[in-house]
């Protein structure tokens, strides 16, 4: 068998690395890793028009604190480099003419004018759009060569805008067998003459893809089913090089709740949002593993390397997978507790320690006082799911609230804060102490402990009163009040 060589061929169009993109580099890996194979990063950066600046290096830093590493690839290289595609020009050149000598690809001159003419009259018929191959008629067809020289008699050397179109065959089908999906077969009368080299020198993304996945000796192709309809051009594009296609499987596309593509207006798209509200890198990891596929032991939360011990390629499941932001918190939240807890199995008492204290040091590096942290985080870690709401739930700690959640009622404060005045410092002294004067006043105890926690932290809801009110200490919690 031929060693496993996966890869991810992101585009640099987008802000960041797509949530979509960074499932399809889980499973690639994984599937690298399962067979001690190697896996590919390569930057599809052929369309000029919808390059955005920095993308590449962002995408790179998703893929990286996602924790899914790269054997090669455009920042670390290896045996195929050049692995940015706007560096390799010059092969897809070579290639797209190869084609022509081969007559399976031809020269096409034909102007904007023309293409939107024909899309026009096209469409008047109700017909599908497609070329109509107009440069691909012998009479018509010609090189730029023959052209130039033509240009040169008439006193003027003027290179005349081409490009180069994969001649499809008229009749026959094209069919391949998808690893998750079975055989998929396309009628070739509908595949469409794709133009293969742009007239600025830019292959498309078609002749690109398959060029480099065969130099760069890719063995699956694991990509989403949005490129299913692009698979028989490839495929022709094997045949006429006289290759052999790797392996493919589509994944589904990650759905919205309403099922729909799974798109910016409905969900949080980018990998670095994530990354900015909170969530743990293992979390999102395991939460896109188990997004279309089940854990043999239908456990839902595994590493990684658990992963790439049971993982089954074929059993990914097809039908929409829907990306639930809901669960992903919940998964989130557990991640947080486990690595809170202590060694000791079952222990009842959260130690704040491990892990998710240097995450959460990392998150609010800066801005919060690490030793406040450390005091305060096993109150409040049962009660957050990312690393964002600590600051929600734990901010009084850090800060005199500004706004608060509603009016304080005086009347009931007042008890709370002579109590408190004269009271020890420890939240059991303090509990009693509450309760007795509510008594007293024949009011609730429970009301007065609200106005105490509107009063304090700004809000109605928060981590346990008293024993944060302990750690606030005695002189801020009353400057608080006064
Ligand atoms: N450049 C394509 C993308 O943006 C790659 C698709 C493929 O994996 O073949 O996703």
């Amino acid at each position: 068998m031929k060693p496993v060589r996966t890869r991810i061929a992101p585009s640099p169009t987008g802000e960041n690395l797509h949530i979509g993109n960074a499932y399809t580099a889980l499973i690639n890996y994984v599937v690298a890793r399962q067979n001690n194979g190697q896996f590919i990063i390569r930057i599809e950066d052929t369309d000029r028009t919808r390059f955005v600046e920095g993308s590449e290096t962002r995408i790179l830093e998703s893929l990286s604190w996602l924790g899914i590493p790269h054997d090669e690839g455009p920042d670390n290289g290896g045996p195929f480099t050049p692995y940015r595609q706007s560096d390799r020009l010059a092969i897809y050149k070579q290639y797209a003419e190869e084609l022509v000598k081969k007559d399976h690809a031809y020269y096409c001159f034909c102007t904007p004018e023309r293409l939107s003419a024909m899309r026009k009259d096209q469409e008047a018929r109700h017909e599908a759009p497609k070329y109509d191959g107009h440069c691909r008629k012998v009479e018509s067809r010609k090189s730029p060569a023959r052209n130039a020289t033509q240009s040169v008699a008439g006193g003027k050397v003027e290179s005349e805008k081409y490009v180069i179109r994969l001649k499809v065959p008229e009749e026959g089908t094209t069919t391949f067998t998808d690893l998750i999906r079975g055989e998929i077969s396309f009628e070739n009368k509908l595949i469409d003459d794709q133009v293969i080299l742009k007239s600025d020198g830019y292959p498309t993304y078609h002749l690109g893809v398959v060029v480099d996945d065969h130099l760069m000796e890719i063995s699956h192709i694991i990509r989403g089913e949005e490129w299913i309809s692009s698979t028989p051009k490839h495929i022709l594009l094997y045949k006429f090089f006289g290759w052999e296609p790797p392996i493919y499987a589509h994944m589904p596309l990650l759905r919205n709740p309403d099922k729909s593509k799974l798109s910016k207006r409905k969900n949080p798209v980018w990998v670095s949002w994530y990354k900015e509200q909170g969530f743990l890198p293992e979390a999102v990891v395991n939460y896109l593993a188990t997004i279309a596929w089940t854990h043999p032991d239908g456990k839902e939360l595994f590493t990684i390397l658990e992963m790439i011990r049971v993982f089954d390629l074929k059993k990914i499941q097809t039908t929409a997978p829907v990306f639930d932001l809901e669960k992903l918190r919940w998964m989130n939240g557990e991640y947080l507790r486990r690595s809170q807890k202590s060694p000791a199995r079952n222990a009842t008492q959260s130690v704040a320690g491990g892990k998710v204290k240097s995450q959460i040091f990392d998150f609010y590096h800066g801005k919060y006082d690490e030793a406040i942290i450390e005091k305060t985080l096993s109150l409040v870690i049962e009660r957050i799911k990312t690393l964002g709401e600590y600051e929600m739930m734990a901010g009084f700690f850090f800060e005199r609230p500004k706004v608060f959640e509603r009016p304080i009622n005086k009347k009931l404060l007042t008890i709370a804060q002579e109590t408190l005045e004269t009271c020890i410092w420890n939240h059991d002294a303090m509990e009693k102490a509450i309760r007795e004067a509510a008594d007293k006043a024949k009011m609730k105890a429970k009301d007065v402990f609200m106005e105490l926690r509107v009063a304090v932290t700004g809000k109605t809801v928060g981590p346990p009163l008293l024993e944060s009110l302990e750690l606030l200490g005695k002189e801020e919690t009353l400057t608080r009040l006064s």
